[in-house]
């Protein structure tokens, strides 16, 4: 009689999607052990222990890892990290969670990706789904892990945000419809400073797909079309664009999202839309395609277009006072972001920016800043660059450390019908815990000039 060998699973990592990917990997009989450098959240750890898995945190036992027979690592963890660029030398098979849970679901999976606009691309097309009656779960670089809920739900299609880590340990994952919304130099500390890795990183997404998936782009972004022309992609190609018609794919023109298809047209005005702006005319024109390809009918589509509510800190609306409104933009952590984000106004802006610089290059906003921006107040201890970059292109800044002094001087410029944005460009790890924190502040200090 022939002895069943277990195979070992390491999970490097002990935040969401590594607790997630060890509740499926025992659940598929694998012997799992996870490890953490660092010390678990009190919830992670009382739920290891109450699934009897094994695990280590505060430090990584090497000779258990090394042994491992498949390692699934988070997406925080860098390849350069000595552990794991020891796992690589060694050959052993190190992938990331999507990847692994993808093993053990038939469930048809919509992953979007891009620089920018993934939460709120992934999260309308949740939501059409949803409205559209569609047994759906939402998963990936958003809220549960997709390993946790294929270990315990049953679910017909996965809505997956998807960051370029978690692209970076991808073997079969196959996409049945990709989205990729932009691709502009983020995080390329992880990528050798190589804006080239980073493409590649992301055109994952398809490296999978076959001529019955779908791949929906957006066309006006040279970075993707350049990588396109050097590819061969297997999958049904649709484009997103807003600069006019297309014979086939969605566009914006005459202030209607359109979509052609092969046998159906579509079109809404962008205005019936709750989310403003050209980008957001991207993340939706790229939600309606999805939808279409799953096969939504387009009343259903209207009806979770005209219904859904953003997530906060994304060109949120904090209030309007004396006829100045306030508007949070604390998830723009990069300067195309606030290109997107100045590009919503018609009014003239008071900019609070500032924050963590990840080598930011402000040539892409300076003629916006220049048409738009009255007045901009640099928020961080380092505002030397953005003061020197600005100094002659804006008329006044001010500089500061504190967001209430930010936001009642940036009262103080506005005048009736102008617009107040936080839109910072950049991270926030300087005055704040995270993005939400930088948001959560910027609106109690507007409640605090009522
Ligand atoms: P992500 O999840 O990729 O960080 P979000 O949907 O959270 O994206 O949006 C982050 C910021 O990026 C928003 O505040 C907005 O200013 C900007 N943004 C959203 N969609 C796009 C897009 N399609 N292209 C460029 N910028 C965008």
């Amino acid at each position: 009689k022939s002895v069943m060998v277990q195979k070992k699973v390491v999970i490097l990592g002990g935040g969401e999607s590594g607790v997630g990917a060890a509740i499926l990997a025992k659940s598929k009989g694998f012997a799992v052990f996870l490890s953490d450098k660092a010390i678990l959240q009190d919830k992670y750890r009382d739920i290891l222990i109450r699934e009897g898995i094994e695990f280590e945190h505060g430090g990584h036992t090497e000779a258990r890892v090394m042994d491992a027979d498949i390692v699934i690592k988070s997406p925080g963890i860098p390849d350069k990290a000595p552990l794991v660029a020891a796992l690589y030398k060694k050959g052993v098979q190190v992938v990331s969670e999507i990847e692994f849970a993808s093993w053990y679901t038939s469930a048809k999976l919509i992953g979007i990706t891009g620089s920018n606009g993934k939460t709120t691309t992934t999260l309308l097309t949740y939501h059409i789904l949803k409205t559209a009656g569609l047994n759906v779960g939402l998963a990936g670089n958003i809220g549960d892990s997709f390993a946790w809920q294929v270990a315990e739900k049953q679910f017909d299609y996965y809505v997956l945000e998807i960051s370029s880590f978690q692209l970076d340990n991808i073997e079969r994952f196959r996409p049945d419809v990709a989205v990729l919304l932009n691709i502009t130099p983020d995080h390329l500390d992880r990528y050798n400073y190589q804006f080239q890795n980073y493409v590649n990183s992301k055109f994952n997404i398809i490296q999978n797909q076959t001529e019955n998936d779908t791949f929906i782009y957006f066309e006006d972004s040279e970075v993707i079309l350049d990588e396109l022309v050097r590819r061969d992609v297997r999958s049904q190609r649709l484009p997103v664009s807003l600069k006019g018609p297309l014979p086939k794919g969605g566009f914006l023109a005459d202030s209607l999202l359109q979509i052609i298809l092969k046998d159906s047209t579509f079109s809404i005005p962008f205005a019936d839309l709750p989310v403003k702006g050209p980008h957001n005319a991207i993340n939706a024109l790229a939600a309606i395609l999805v939808a279409q390809a799953v096969g939504i009918d387009q009343e259903s589509i209207r009806e979770g277009l005209r219904t859904f509510v953003n997530a906060p800190h994304r060109l949120e609306q904090v209030a309007i006072l004396d006829g100045v409104t306030y508007v949070n933009d604390s998830k723009a952590t990069n300067v195309d972001s606030v290109y997107y984000a100045l590009g919503s106004f018609e009014q003239p802006v008071v900019l609070i920016a500032g924050g963590v610089d990840k080598g930011n290059d402000y040539s892409q906003i300076e003629d916006l800043v220049r048409q738009k921006v009255k007045a901009l107040i640099i928020l961080t201890p380092d505002f030397e660059k953005l003061e020197k970059y600005f100094k002659g292109i804006v008329g006044q800044i001010y500089i500061t450390q504190d967001i209430q002094e930010a936001v009642s001087q940036a009262r103080a410029w506005a005048q009736p019908g102008d617009v107040v944005l936080l839109s910072p460009a950049c991270a926030s790890f300087d005055l704040f815990k995270n993005y939400e924190d930088r948001g959560e502040k910027f609106k109690q200090a507007v409640r605090q000039l009522v």
